[in-house]
């Protein structure tokens, strides 16, 4: 197993494949994962991301009238799942680890984990506000931002853990990715802000950066250029996502704070249906993906949500 740099590196320039999974809900099996991941096997990714979700409140109606508030979590089991990836494929997997929902000590305690599987990689993220809060808040005595947890695997990888006293330490060795918006983050009061954060993000340790899914290449090649200039010299991989569905035109933009561009969306409003939909998705996407592999991007990294056919289809045109 490697460090996702060190793939990057093996790879000598070549463009390499690879993609992000979702936790099953709560209750399904793993199977059903397993089953979205093995066709995109056959075009060898080195790695494959598993996403992290927090707590979410929900609401219940009592019998005898009024609310009451649980927290549940939808999508439980990152670490085991990552675990059963590289026991199953033998690819390296890359959890994603938040700040929200966790202490220092809880963020301590998932890196032993990780490091006792023999986990190496980690995706340094703040993580998503809960769903009926419209604003991340800060987990009492955890991170506010992703530079911050940077900080705390950095020490561990120093074998310097929250407790001083600790007379035994043993180093760590995470390879640490962060996470950047071409688009600039939705919190973010403008793209030098953006970019600030960001070479902070990479100056604590960060060695690897993932984009925030985008339909139009340009916005990707102008932040590359301006994280260049402004002295951030790590791979910077660009996520990327087929449309599959007309729903997707106003739920990725209001999710993701992006922009999709106006041939991609009449041209998909004009789809006949579901299929022709996703047809222009899937064609839309590998456009992207050659002109971004031409390019000479490390890794075409896809958000494919669990669901492999359209992935499928646009890694067959190019791995
Ligand atoms: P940060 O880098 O901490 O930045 C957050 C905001 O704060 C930005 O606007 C930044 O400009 C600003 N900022 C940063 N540092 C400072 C500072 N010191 N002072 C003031 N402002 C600052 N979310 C999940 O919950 N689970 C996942 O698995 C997940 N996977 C993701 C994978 C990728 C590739 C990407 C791009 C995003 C992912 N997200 C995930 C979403 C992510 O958690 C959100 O976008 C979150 O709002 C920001 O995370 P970040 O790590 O970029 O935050």
């Amino acid at each position: 197993m490697a460090k996702i740099i060190e793939h990057i590196a093996k790879a000598k320039g070549k463009t390499l494949f690879s993609f992000e999974i979702l936790p099953p809900l709560k209750g399904e099996s793993i199977d059903l994962l397993f089953n979205g991941i093995a066709p995109l096997m056959e075009f060898k990714p080195p790695f494959i991301d598993v996403t992290y979700h927090r707590e979410e409140f929900i609401y219940k109606t009592r019998p005898e009238g009024g609310l009451e508030k649980r927290i549940t979590r939808k999508r439980p089991g990152t670490v085991g799942i990552c675990a059963a990836i590289m026991n199953r494929f033998h690819v390296d997997a890359v959890p994603h680890l938040i700040c929200g929902g966790f202490t220092k000590e809880e963020t301590e305690n998932a890196l032993i984990d990780l490091d006792f599987l023999g986990i190496d990689n980690v995706l340094a993220l703040r993580g998503d506000h809960i769903k009926s809060e419209g604003f991340f808040t800060q987990e009492p005595g955890g991170h506010a931002y992703a530079s911050e947890l940077i900080v705390q695997i950095k020490d561990m990888n120093a074998g310097k853990y929250l407790d001083e006293e600790l007379r035994t330490t043993t180093p760590t060795d995470f390879c640490i990715g962060v996470a950047g918006y071409p688009e600039k983050h939705f919190e973010a009061a403008n793209m030098e802000t953006e970019l600030k954060f960001t070479k902070l993000k990479c100056d604590l340790g960060g060695e690897y950066i993932v984009t925030q899914m985008f339909f139009d290449n340009k916005p990707y090649f102008d932040y590359v250029k301006r994280c260049k200039d402004l002295g951030i010299e790590v791979p910077i991989i660009p996520g990327l996502k087929p449309i599959t569905s007309k729903k997707q035109l106003t739920v990725l933009p209001r999710i993701f704070a992006l922009d999709i561009p106006q041939d991609l969306v009449s041209a998909i409003e004009s789809a006949k249906d579901d299929k022709a939909v996703k047809q222009i998705g899937i064609e839309w996407c590998a456009m992207q993906s050659k002109e971004l592999m031409a390019a000479g991007v490390p890794v075409l990294h896809y958000y494919s949500m669990g669901k492999s056919d359209a992935v499928k289809q646009i890694a067959a045109q190019l791995f």
